[in-house]
């Protein structure tokens, strides 16, 4: 783990090594000013001259001018090395996550893979930065310290040495007691986050239920148990701070006496007792970096072994070796014996049929019988789980993925918008497209008059914060995109909600323009669309139960007449 994490140091051997130098300049100068005191208090003081006194102040003001430049390379430095790595991290682990298959994101909730993405990085950021400086500043200046002491006194620096690993003991007791603490405070927040966004997103049923009190209560406790856990957090973070406070003031007190003694008994010197305190002063220092790095190294480990987890993770869906290129016209798609079963559950039995060049099959039937389990198989979005899916007679495995899918265009249910002018949502995919074929899509989109109303036309912002679509406008949109995309093959997946009747119209004659010259495959919830598709196949717990054109399934009088029979009675009664 350590080696992979190594890794990402290599590009920035050079920003490393200049971070890490003045790291251990800025520890080394730190030592050196309690050696400079002394030496001023017990060498240059007593020779009274004021001439050489303002001299060694100067020299150390420079020093220290010097110490912080360093300090000012560590700090920036030194975090853009953090903030490099973090980044690098982070574009890698985006870019794996694109490869990812949807069963993936069936899986994983996309509040935790924001987390990956945002915290968990961020820690790691925080331990590439102050990783390897701090921990080797730290023993440097301990070890340094300690040598200084000897050099000084030998029996203060014994006395002092024996104090500090008690107080950093101590210490660290209290930081891991607030550090879980902090743990189950971070796991409560995005536990709070969860309530809050549903309650939040729930807010116009709560609102229509008059449920407001109920869910008040409900939020109340919740929030009473976050108060609590963040209330334990801080009580540890109070004793840590207060015993830390207490020993650190203990030890130089020690120190103040001991020295004193020595000083009266003539075995230390002003100069030498001053640089004492100061260097046990600075030797709290690195024990808080330690400390800190205690507390800072378990998060950014978790955080880099759940991007290692993702990483590790390989699509099962991607280019097979020596992949080739979908290329021509379509000649036949073809479903070979399917079967298919997310996870466990089994969805799709035994599911063949063949569409040839330009033909419209619609597939029905009730909810949940596997229409659009059907129509994902065919970009992969999902493998079958055995049985085979050819176009012109090659399997779907052989096409680069890329070349498959530029093939097929979507219109989905539930159209996705991204946060954006209409312009950028329809030519998504192509920015290279100019506004008259922009328009054109809009007008075979049947958009024209929906898009002149605005008053800002193709430059209206829409998706999240933007202005609002009505579902039959977002599927619009959606036919837009495809005669931009012109893709050989069309998938519809009709709206289920209720259309009123010229939108309805409006957006099946945006998909019959569309469809023209193309093969497609229609899910139609309304039979009344559908009269006219060169076949129909009823879809029914996995398997096609009926297949023939309209009229043909009317006669057989099976399941699809008595789906079209209850439509067309709704009809009449409506
Ligand atoms: P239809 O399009 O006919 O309504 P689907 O293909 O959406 O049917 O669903 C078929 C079955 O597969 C259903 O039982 C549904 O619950 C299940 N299913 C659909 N999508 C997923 C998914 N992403 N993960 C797990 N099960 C799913």
């Amino acid at each position: 783990m350590l080696k992979e994490f190594m890794k990402y140091y290599l590009p920035y051997k050079k920003l490393f090594l200049l971070d890490f130098g003045s790291a251990v300049l800025v520890g080394l100068l730190e030592l050196l000013f309690p050696l400079m005191t002394s030496i001023f208090i017990d060498e240059l003081l007593p020779t009274e001259d004021w001439k050489w006194i303002v001299i060694a102040a100067i020299s150390l003001l420079i020093v220290y001018l010097i110490e912080g430049v360093f300090k000012f390379i560590v700090t920036y430095w030194g975090h853009m090395l953090g903030t490099n790595i973090e980044r690098d991290i982070r574009n890698e682990l985006y870019s794996h996550l694109q490869k990812l298959n949807f069963s993936f994101y069936d899986k994983n909730k996309t509040g935790k893979l924001i987390g990956r993405l945002t915290n968990d990085l961020m820690d790691i950021g925080e331990v590439a930065h102050h990783g390897p400086e701090d921990l080797f500043v730290a023993l440097m200046t301990l070890l340094g310290a300690f040598v200084i002491l000897l050099t000084i006194d030998v029996k203060l620096a014994l006395v002092t040495f024996t104090i500090i690993p008690i107080i950093f003991f101590v210490t660290i007791f209290f930081n891991q007691k607030m550090g879980r603490a902090f743990k189950a405070l971070f796991k409560n927040v995005s536990r709070f986050n969860e309530v809050i966004s549903d309650n939040i997103g729930g807010i116009r049923l709560v609102q229509a239920f008059t449920n407001e009190k109920y869910e008040l209560e409900q939020f109340k406790e919740t929030n009473d148990a976050f108060r609590q856990t963040k209330l334990k957090a801080y009580n540890f973070m109070s004793w840590n701070t207060t015993i830390s406070h207490i020993s650190q003031k203990a030890t130089l007190i020690i120190v103040l006496i001991l020295g004193s003694y020595y000083v009266l008994h003539g075995e230390l010197s002003y100069g030498g007792f001053v640089a004492f305190i100061m260097i046990t002063n600075v030797l709290f220092e690195p024990l808080r970096a330690i400390n800190l790095m205690i507390e800072m190294f378990p998060k950014g480990y978790a955080g880099f072994s759940n991007f290692r987890e993702i990483m590790e993770i390989e699509p099962e869906i991607q280019d097979c070796d020596g992949a080739i290129e979908l290329t021509g016209e379509i000649e036949t798609i073809e479903y070979d014996h399917v079967q298919f079963k997310y996870d466990e559950q089994h969805v799709l039995n035994d599911i063949s049929f063949k569409i040839k060049h330009g033909e419209q099959i619609a597939l029905v039937g009730p909810s949940g019988g596997g229409k659009s389990t059907i129509c994902s198989l065919l970009p992969r979005f999902y493998a079958p789980s055995s049985g085979d899916i050819r176009i012109n007679g090659t399997s779907l495995e052989r096409f680069t993925l890329k070349s498959l899918r530029s093939y097929i265009g979507i219109v989905q249910q539930d159209v996705f918008l991204f946060a954006g002018t209409l312009r950028e949502n329809i030519a998504y995919g192509h920015p290279d497209v100019d506004d008259s074929d922009i328009m054109k899509a809009v007008e075979y989109a049947q958009l024209k008059s929906f898009v002149d109303g605005l008053e800002e036309g193709l430059d209206t912002i829409v998706g999240e914060r933007g202005t609002k679509l009505s579902g039959g406008q977002k599927q619009r949109v959606s036919i837009a995109r495809m005669f931009i995309k012109n893709p050989p093959i069309i998938i519809l997946d009709e709206a289920t909600s209720a259309l009123d009747v010229a939108t309805e119209h409006k957006i099946q004659q945006a998909f019959d323009l569309l469809a023209k010259g193309r093969t497609s495959l229609v899910i139609a919830h309304r039979l009344s669309t559908i009269k006219g598709v060169d076949r129909i196949l009823y879809i029914e717990e996995g398997r096609i139960v009926e297949q023939g054109t309209h009229d043909e399934l009317m006669n057989l009088k099976g399941r699809y007449y008595a789906l079209y029979m209850t439509q067309f009675e709704h009809l009449t009664v409506e």
